[in-house]
């Protein structure tokens, strides 16, 4: 691409040596890439005031994708979702080589070994398997898809979050695509969360199951589908795209309120709730911070490269994703033993 396209503004305080791209121009001269401020930037690159500068602003493609090893103020939002990325790659890859199939129960629940409750069980189970109600797990097939599916989605999401903030700058197109992609992501990992809640929770009662399985796709589709109006992507719409995640997170409520009244008595029930409170803690407490946008509104600026909110959102995306993992695995365990 013609080096007369690139932004040359120069911004007021980064150190150049780690911050700027060469490229080689037709004409055999260097040209540099460097990073500008906030009032340099086109309006789609327009999304919050407080971060100064630091931006990169429609580079070239080869050097947009190359900008994810260099300083930038998307450096560690890129990262924090990557390396969340690989993280749940590694617990996938775990989880299969550990339970690979549908019949293999007493690895999982050594995986649960955290759990007094179902070490007990398991060793009831498999020395005297007809002396109670565990007697099932012989035989029993609990199906781990909607586990795996769980994790496919977390994956997804944050594999789309990450190349969303790689991309986006590249130019007015690619940012458009890469935004409806992240809130696909962001649906996906919503919806694929309450797979394993409602599958393993409802396993023996297919009408709860289905009912809530298919409320919450359609509430994940019709919040992917209205994320494609162009108009959901303005700044002034950031609360309502933040709320309308809410509220589709917020729909899991009825089928966990619905499993306490069920089977509030069981230790499984209440663990795997208080794995959902504190996932549901840590998404709220990061749509709080990515609507405010603290701390960079405190201090416009000095927040740019690190610590500002939409890094923070990320990592609490990430502990809440594997909060889930943790319950999901409590609830696997909690089928293989019971069976239906
Ligand atoms: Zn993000």
């Amino acid at each position: 691409m013609a080096a007369s396209s690139m932004k040359m503004k120069k911004s007021s305080s980064f150190t150049k040596s780690s911050t700027q791209f060469l490229l080689s121009a037709p004409n055999n001269k260097t040209a540099k890439f460097e990073l500008v401020d906030y009032d340099s930037l086109p309006e789609f690159l327009k999304h919050n005031e407080f971060i100064v500068s630091y931006y990169r602003s429609e580079w070239p493609l080869k050097q947009t994708i190359l900008s994810i090893f260099s300083v930038h103020n998307e450096t560690l939002n890129i990262w924090t979702h990557l390396i969340g990325f690989f993280i749940f790659l590694m617990l996938t890859g775990f989880a299969s080589s550990v339970f690979p199939t549908a019949s293999n129960a007493y690895p999982l629940l050594q995986l649960n070994s955290t759990n007094t409750f179902y070490i007990d069980r398991a060793q009831r189970a498999l020395i005297e398997p007809s002396a109670s109600s565990s007697s099932q797990l012989v035989g029993s097939v609990i199906p781990r898809w909607p586990f795996y599916l769980y994790l496919a989605g977390a994956m997804f999401c944050l594999l789309m979050s990450s190349a969303c903030h790689l991309l986006s700058c590249h130019c007015h197109r690619t940012s458009y695509i890469m935004l409806r992609l992240d809130f696909a992501g962001i649906s996906g990992l919503i919806v694929s969360s309450f797979y394993p809640l409602v599958y393993y929770t409802f396993t023996c009662n297919p009408f709860f199951r289905d009912l809530y399985l298919a409320s919450i796709t359609f509430f994940g589709l019709a919040t992917v589908i209205v994320s494609l109006t162009p108009v959901f992507d303005s700044p002034q719409f950031r609360p309502v795209r933040a709320v309308l995640f809410a509220c589709m997170a917020a729909s899991g409520v009825v089928p966990i309120a619905h499993k306490m009244m069920a089977f509030g008595h069981r230790p499984e029930a209440v663990l795997t709730t208080g794995y959902e409170a504190v996932m549901g803690m840590f998404y709220v407490v990061g749509v709080v911070v990515y609507v405010a946008r603290v701390p960079e509104r405190w201090l416009p600026g000095k927040f740019d490269l690190a610590g500002h909110s939409h890094q923070l959102f990320h990592v609490l995306v990430v502990a809440g994703a594997y909060t889930q993992y943790l319950g999901s695995l409590v609830y696997l365990g909690w089928r293989e033993v019971e069976g239906c």
